[in-house]
């Protein structure tokens, strides 16, 4: 990547008539640069939607990511909900790599009181499934398993860290990781520390082709409650900001304020403005 994508997650809020064509008409209009698809409710785009994207990609110069379902679980107890966990996340990677996507993310487990090391392997297990197939398939697609916000989902930075290898990699949601610590990763020095900790782990592809999320939230002792929109909450994002142009990351940024648009514009403009 030869620089950091500020993209909104789903379609901006002023989308009019709600469709793709609409929705990059005014990223295009507010200089944002691309857009994550949210099949959070499982992979559901028209043939036509389909279309758009694919053109807005190729012709339009934006970049587009996905959002896998919220209803995967890789440490499920059941076997059939780890296979359609494989299946949903194998899913939403076959589409964005159809439609020129360049990465997907997704909740990847819980750990159900298990002990650490016995759901990361399960993960590892599950996420080598899903590699064989993405392989075999030549997806161009980045696999990311995303940091979560509470602390009974597996996926702190440093199980993901480990957990990347070749086509994995991390997604990165900062809000995430400040409200699983109910309220720590929010200062310029821990938003440093996370990113050499990617760049000394996975090497400097890993910061050339990165993925984050970010948005205001709320949380508790139990970690993440809702999001907000950045101004109404204490996620410190200019340092965060500051961090990510320190550390030269490339790739995309996507904004998960309700208020999408507004804040992914928020963001991009005090980035440029470093
Ligand atoms: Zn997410």
């Amino acid at each position: 990547m030869d620089k950091l994508n500020f993209l909104t997650a789903g379609m901006p809020q002023r989308t009019e008539p709600k469709n793709y064509d609409a929705a990059f008409k005014v990223l295009k209009e507010m200089s944002l640069d691309g857009m994550e698809l949210e099949f959070v409710h499982g992979v559901r785009i028209s043939e036509d939607s389909q279309e758009i994207v694919k053109n807005a990609v190729k012709e339009k110069n934006m970049l587009v990511t996905a959002h896998g379902s919220y209803y995967i679980n890789l440490n499920a107890r059941e076997e059939e909900k780890v296979d359609a966990s494989v299946t949903r996340i194998l899913d939403t990677a076959l589409m964005a790599d159809k439609l020129g996507g360049y990465s997907i993310t997704y909740h990847a487990a819980f750990y159900l009181g298990n002990d650490k090391e016995t759901v990361f392997e399960r993960v590892k297990k599950q996420t080598e499934r899903i590699i064989e197939v993405v392989e075999k398939e030549d997806l161009k697609v980045w696999i990311r398993p995303e940091t979560t916000g509470k602390p009974v989902q597996w996926g702190d930075l440093d199980e993901i860290i480990r957990l990347s290898k070749e086509q994995v990699l991390p997604c990165v949601d900062f809000s995430h990781l400040h409200a699983r610590s109910g309220g720590g990763e929010n200062t310029y020095d821990a938003f440093c520390r996370s990113l050499e900790k990617i760049g000394n782990g996975l090497g400097q592809y890993a910061l050339d082709n990165f993925h984050g999320h970010l948005a205001g939230i709320a949380y508790s002792q139990k970690g993440e409650k809702n999001h907000l929109n950045l101004e109404e909450s204490d996620m410190n994002y200019k340092d965060l900001l500051k961090a990510l142009k320190k550390f030269d990351a490339k790739g995309a940024l996507i904004c998960e304020s309700p208020n999408i648009e507004e804040d992914c514009k928020l963001i991009k403009e005090f980035y440029m403005s470093l």
